[in-house]
């Protein structure tokens, strides 16, 4: 009974995950375009034929078509698949990690974190563009996370998370003004200001650290490989973002703690 209990709530997370996923693929395409999120029926980027519902199931229908549009055979990118399976996995991870039972909300809130996360991150890889309501709804979660969040290991002060709102941000928004944009644009700046409320300020510096580390393996990568040296920053301040809402603090923690015992 126990385990069919677990296997259950992990089964829906998985599913509810992958079924915002595939909204996720939505934004990601038409917010960059200014498309409707819901006006328009999904549709092959193609042919423009209207997707049946029978394909439209998150993962499995690209599985099953093969990575092809139905109508015109035309290739569908395996991303789509892979951002909903991305959601779907995370939705579970955040739930093992935090404790679905034990924090309800806490979990809730870092899902549709992370999902806004994955939203930057792609868009801003494709477009070098944040959108400003994905970065305010963040904020919103932060707004969330501090008047409901149930996590007790969160030592989540007020004062904690406004610190942790221009703690980062400022740093950024000064290279933005001093080098006029070309090292870094306004959205990465703002971004860092709503996800650094989510988090607090001590997660927050965790965040931009795994964010320079991250950019400078994959800048050199790309550097090396294609000469390409201007990229998005948007994409490794996510993914930054993203792993310090798992171990921010455990990370500040376990550092003070190596620096101030002897
Ligand atoms: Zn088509």
């Amino acid at each position: 009974m126990f385990y069919a209990y677990y296997i259950f709530i992990y089964g829906f997370l998985f599913l509810f995950g992958a079924a915002i996923g595939s909204f996720l693929n939505v934004c990601i395409y038409r917010l960059p375009l200014e498309e409707s999120l819901i006006k328009r029926a999904s549709h092959c980027m193609s042919c423009g034929e209207k997707i049946r519902h029978r394909d439209l199931i998150p993962i499995v229908s690209w599985i099953f078509l093969r990575g092809k549009c139905h109508s015109c055979g035309a290739p569908i990118s395996p991303r789509y698949m892979i951002v909903e399976l991305l959601n779907a996995v995370l939705y579970v991870l955040t739930g093992m990690w935090f404790g679905v039972v034990e924090a309800p909300i806490h979990v809730m809130l870092i899902c549709l974190l992370l999902s806004a996360l994955i939203v930057v991150f792609f868009m801003d890889w494709d477009t070098q563009l944040i959108n400003n309501a994905v970065v305010f709804f963040i904020f919103l979660l932060g707004v969330a996370e501090y008047f409901f969040s149930d996590y007790h290991l969160n030592e989540l002060t007020l004062r904690n998370q406004i610190i942790g709102f221009f703690a980062v941000s400022v740093p950024l928004l000064l290279i933005v003004l001093l080098s006029k944009e070309r090292a870094m644009g306004m959205g990465d700046a703002l971004l860092m200001a709503a996800g650094g409320f989510f988090l607090g300020w001590k997660a927050a510096l965790v965040a931009l650290f795994f964010a320079l580390i991250s950019a400078s393996v994959v800048g050199l990568f790309l550097k090396y490989r294609t000469g390409l040296s201007k990229f998005a920053f948007g994409p490794f301040l996510s993914l930054g973002i993203a792993i310090s809402a798992f171990f921010g603090n455990e990370l500040i923690s376990a550092y003070l703690s190596l620096i101030t015992v002897k």
